[in-house]
């Protein structure tokens, strides 16, 4: 059986973003698909500024908007990062694969690492180290399959390399993973800026429209999202991605074509309304689940320690193997 593996940071509200690039193919398809295990992935929420009680409480709240949104751990695994061991022993082996080269070519570690130096804060060595830690937590699985936004496909592609690298230096001992994208809203845009990614740890409140919005609110967010100034609705994301963004959303929400979709309206309005309606509809069963969830946070918890337990399994021989490959 195909085994997938995938993983969302605590840095902050989850996003209709990472639902419709991520979640929710992990809950309506891979799951049932595939032997799938999805970690809310708390070390990575560590490489920048934090706050230590707020990463707790959001990798709490990631996990239960992960079940929220449908993931079943009847079928599925799902934990957190910290509870398994194996990721940071097995990410210390691969540093010792890895170059700092490779590392500094990454692309959300150049924009991080601006962003941390504009605030005139340091750079964590581990923001740097970070994708070695993401191939740990795919390897250390054997995944084949890494469900992703496109964010990401840079370092799943860096972790193949890892993988292949290790192999080839000290005998087969990994798998070798690729990304799978969504055919649509592979990359969510901010509203107000469409030119760059809808992500959870964007302030501008605005242009974001995360998983537990009111309805309202999501309507008020859609309605005002920037355009341009032209009156025809087209799909074009290099000339129109302000537009182009709205129609994915609506397509990846309502199951149609984005192309198809441009050609049914005749104005911007109408346009972000049905979009603000789809969403709308796609986040309240979400919405009604996660309340039902929140009453019972023992079980969250429940769900937490046997999916670290089930992980475990899996991780330790492989990080045993790679330990004993490696010469230790
Ligand atoms: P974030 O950028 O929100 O911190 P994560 O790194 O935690 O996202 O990513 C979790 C998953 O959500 C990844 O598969 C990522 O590719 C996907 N994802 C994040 N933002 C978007 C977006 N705007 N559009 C599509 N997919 C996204």
């Amino acid at each position: 059986m195909t085994r997938v593996f995938s993983g969302i940071q605590p840095t902050g509200h989850l996003t209709l973003g990472n639902y419709l690039g991520a979640m929710r193919r992990w809950a309506e398809t891979d799951q049932h698909r595939a032997d799938a295990l999805f970690c809310v992935v708390d070390l990575h929420a560590l490489t920048v500024d934090h706050d230590p009680a707020r990463v707790r409480r959001l990798s709490r709240q990631t996990a239960t908007l992960m079940l929220a949104a449908g993931l079943d751990p009847e079928v599925c695994t799902v934990f957190l990062q910290s509870h398994v061991d194996e990721h940071t022993r097995l990410s210390y082996l691969l540093e010792c694969v890895a170059s700092d080269g490779e590392m500094r070519r990454m692309i959300q570690y150049k924009e991080k690492s601006a962003r941390e130096r504009e605030r005139g804060g340091s750079v964590r060595l581990s923001l740097l180290t970070y994708p070695v830690l993401m191939a740990a937590d795919i390897l250390a699985y054997g995944a084949q399959e890494v469900p992703v936004g496109d964010d990401q496909v840079q370092h799943v592609e860096l972790t193949r390399d890892l993988a292949v690298r290790f192999n080839q230096r000290y005998g087969y001992t990994f798998v070798v993973p690729k990304a799978t994208r969504p055919g649509i809203a592979a990359r969510v845009m901010n509203l107000q800026n469409p030119t760059s990614k809808m992500g959870k740890s964007d302030d501008s409140g605005l242009g974001v429209v995360y998983l537990l919005d009111e309805p309202d609110t999501v309507r008020k967010k859609i309605m005002r999202a920037v355009t341009d100034s032209g009156r025809d609705v087209e799909y074009d994301r290099e000339t129109r991605p302000g537009l182009a963004n709205l129609l994915e959303i609506l397509a990846a929400c309502t199951g149609g074509d984005p192309e198809v979709l441009a050609g049914a309206y005749e104005s911007y309005g109408a346009l972000k309304k049905d979009t603000a309606e789809a969403v709308v509809e796609v986040l309240r069963p979400v919405q009604a689940r996660h309340r039902e969830l929140c009453a019972d946070p023992s079980s969250v918890e429940g769900v937490l320690r046997d999916g670290a337990d089930k992980a475990r399994a899996i991780a330790r021989p492989v990080v045993d193997s790679a330990c004993r490959a490696i010469g230790l």
